[in-house]
């Protein structure tokens, strides 16, 4: 762990005999073992464990962005999520993981797969594919594949990134590190659900649906308010402060490492009782209803914020809805907006130079004021 995360600081230049990519280094130092850390068995950090679960119950939602302190666990958390959620139903042999069900997100290949039959299908895990900072615009979009091009005279269509965070997760460790050329690529294809790679005489079109999911560090460099606004929340994690706490999440690490497997057994339980509870929440949240009431809440607290344009609104709303949705309520509440808001909004206020308070302190101050009677 300690290993991984110097060799992470030193992505840029690693100190290695032979050159070799930082997502060489990544996928080497996570091989060795397949063991995923259970998602249940992970400590507090309520509020993170929470909007994931959320953006895993409505993808539309947008990403998630988690600020705070290294080492408390972001990283795990995001892949235990990945590997507790329920295998997907693929196309087989789809290079990009198109969903069987759903006939408009098609890669062209399969929509060719199409013409000649009936299409295989096989079950795969969720992916999380890790985008390193320093990444080119290649291993993001896909490229020419240049061996075949070289050895057989064939143009063929290396997929990226994208390709393979399609219905999966996108996680960027220090987001506020990337480049801008690329935050925009992502952008826009986080808005359009679709790569379109033309270039080198290819003309490649794939879904590409993908949580975003980015670590920040607010000390190491201001995130574009454009970026900002495109993740569906923003939450804070700390390392814990009391005693007991950080006793119990050391002891569960360190038992977790010594006997991976025995360690996952005991979490099974409550691991697969957390999955029938998300793939529920998944199929009854369009059902859920929200009563006028709730969205007038919603505006006035949002107008009592002053958040620019009603994205921050919209994604309130539907939090709300998908959080109702994994309490088994056919109905939205107050409670349910109160206990999404600060996630939903904190990072889309504007600063106050009158107000030093922290955002959170914001919406919970609003949410107080307005609705306290
Ligand atoms: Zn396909």
């Amino acid at each position: 762990m300690l290993l991984t995360r110097m060799l992470r600081r030193q992505r840029i230049a690693p100190v290695f005999d032979e050159p070799r990519t930082v997502e060489s280094l990544d996928r080497n130092f996570e091989s060795p073992k397949k063991a995923t850390f259970p998602f249940s068995a992970i400590v507090g950090q309520d509020e993170m464990k929470l909007a994931l679960v959320i953006a895993a119950i409505d993808p539309s939602l947008g990403g998630v962005l988690v600020f705070g302190d290294r080492g408390t666990g972001k990283s795990t958390a995001i892949r235990a999520l990945a590997a507790l959620l329920p295998k997907m139903h693929v196309i087989a042999d789809c290079r990009y993981g198109c969903d069987p069900c759903s006939t408009s997100a098609r890669c062209d290949e399969c929509r060719a797969r199409e013409q000649t039959g009936l299409l295989k299908t096989k079950l795969a895990p969720v992916p999380v594919v890790d985008l390193p900072l320093g990444v080119t615009e290649d291993r993001v979009v896909g490229a020419l594949d240049l061996e075949m091009a070289l050895t057989r005279g064939v143009k063929a269509f290396q997929p990226g990134l994208l390709a393979r965070a399609n219905r999966g997760f996108l996680y960027i460790d220090e987001v506020n590190l990337l480049e801008d050329h690329i935050v925009d690529l992502l952008l826009d294809v986080a808005a359009s659900g679709e790569n379109l790679v033309e270039r080198e005489g290819l003309s490649v079109r794939h879904p590409a649906r993908f949580v975003l999911v980015g670590t920040g560090n607010p000390e190491e460099g201001e995130l574009r308010p454009q970026l900002l606004d495109r993740f569906g929340f923003s939450v804070e994690v700390k390392t814990p402060d009391d005693l007991q706490t950080r006793i119990e999440v050391v002891r569960r690490r360190d038992s977790f490492e010594q006997d991976p497997a025995a360690f996952m057994a005991k979490w099974e339980s409550q691991d697969e009782s957390l999955r029938h509870q998300i793939t529920a929440a998944r199929g009854r949240v369009s059902s859920v209803l929200i009563p006028d009431s709730i969205r007038e809440q919603a505006a006035r607290l949002c107008m009592a914020l002053g958040t620019d344009g009603l994205r921050g609104e919209l994604t309130l709303i539907r939090a709300a809805r998908a959080l109702a949705s994994f309490e088994e309520s056919n109905v939205v509440e107050t409670k349910h907006l109160h206990h999404v808001a600060p996630a939903t909004l904190r990072h889309r206020l504007r600063r106050n130079v009158l107000d030093e308070s922290s955002s959170s302190v914001r919406v919970e101050r609003a949410i107080t004021e307005l609705f306290s009677a």
